[in-house]
């Protein structure tokens, strides 16, 4: 397999919904959602990437890069294999990954940008609250302290907002994340679904 993935980038700051739109716009044929984080805690947490990816999570941190893509190019292939995600007719959508502009260099071979899905929050409150929901909901260490919450945000925006500018503008749709998921993927589908017409109009 040496083209690149067509993929749809979702982006925005730690809780701001992104595995929440996923998951529904994963739902809809023609997409294939997977979530670089779920990759991750797939990992049995005893082998030697299990650690690693404890050691950095457990404080907010990000994974080394050069790891992350190899671990992520080596599950979609687990993916592709198995027949979860068929790389011809499927969207990929990428969440949580890549998250540095150094993820981003490496992956530019890998991946074909159609679109990025900007969910956009001006204040930061209300995420750290479903973030602290979330913790009690799935059991997830790293978002059940607040000064790891606090982290993460600040990795957010010192190492993954950067990303944008790696790609071009016209790529980017500013969605207002504050809502509910139903009124938040209105938003989504209005300035996506043609991006994903389009996919299957060439085809
Ligand atoms: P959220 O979606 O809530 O921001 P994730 O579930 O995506 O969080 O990620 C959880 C943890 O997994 C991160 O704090 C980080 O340690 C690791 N991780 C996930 N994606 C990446 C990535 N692209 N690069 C480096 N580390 C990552």
């Amino acid at each position: 397999m040496s083209e690149a993935f067509k993929s749809v980038m979702l982006f925005g700051a730690p809780g701001v919904g992104k595995g929440t739109q996923g998951k529904i716009l994963g739902a809809i044929p023609g997409f294939y959602h997977t979530a670089c984080g779920d990759l991750f805690r797939s990992i049995d947490r005893e082998s030697e990437l299990g650690r690693v990816f404890a050691q950095y999570s457990s404080r907010g941190e990000l994974v080394p890069d050069d790891v992350t893509v190899r671990m992520w190019r080596s599950a979609i292939g687990d993916r592709v294999r198995d027949g979860f995600y068929t790389p011809d007719r499927d969207l990929l959508i990428l969440d949580g990954i890549p998250r540095t502009v150094e993820q981003a260099g490496i992956m530019d071979g890998l991946i074909e940008v159609l679109a990025i899905v900007h969910l956009v929050c001006p204040n930061p409150e209300p995420m750290f609250e479903r973030m602290r929901l979330r913790a009690l909901k799935e059991n997830r260490a790293d978002d059940a302290d607040p000064d790891v919450i606090r982290n993460r945000w600040s990795v957010y925006e010192r190492e993954t907002a950067p990303v944008l500018e790696h790609y071009d503008r016209g790529l980017i749709l500013e969605i207002d994340a504050l809502g509910t998921p139903a009124q938040v993927l209105r938003r989504v589908l209005e300035k996506l679904e043609p991006v994903h017409s389009a996919h299957f109009d060439v085809d």
